[in-house]
């Protein structure tokens, strides 16, 4: 399943950023993460429950919270934007399909909480 690898990805990740800085646990992890990315938020979650009861001291019962970024695409013929979502590559504008991802497709740690 592609989400525990991505679920391994992150607390390894944080782990890392955990040691460096000397910090024993971690209580929350912030993701973000694109609406169109590949990863399933709700998969994730799952994931990432039973990851942290099971495979991880530093993070062991952190909550993994997910900020959704919404995907927008930009239309190069009339330098409008769009939800992705719901059009896909064809601009509503003005019907060109000289268009690309403006954002939607990311997966970032953005926070990371740490016990006082
Ligand atoms: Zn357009």
């Amino acid at each position: 399943m592609h989400e525990l690898g991505v679920t391994f990805t992150v607390i390894k990740r944080v782990e890392e950023v955990a040691k460096e800085n000397n910090v024993k646990h971690v209580s929350k992890v912030t993701l973000s993460l694109g609406e169109v990315s590949t990863v399933i938020k709700e998969q994730l979650i799952d994931c990432w429950n039973w990851a942290v009861k099971n495979k991880s001291e530093v993070l062991y019962g952190a909550t993994l919270d997910v900020e959704q970024i919404p995907a927008i695409t930009y239309c190069e013929d009339c330098k409008g934007e769009y939800s992705t979502v719901k059009y896909g590559k064809t601009c509503p504008y003005c019907n060109s399909k000289n268009t690309w991802l403006k954002q939607g497709n990311e997966f970032i740690i953005k926070d990371i909480t740490v016990d006082e």
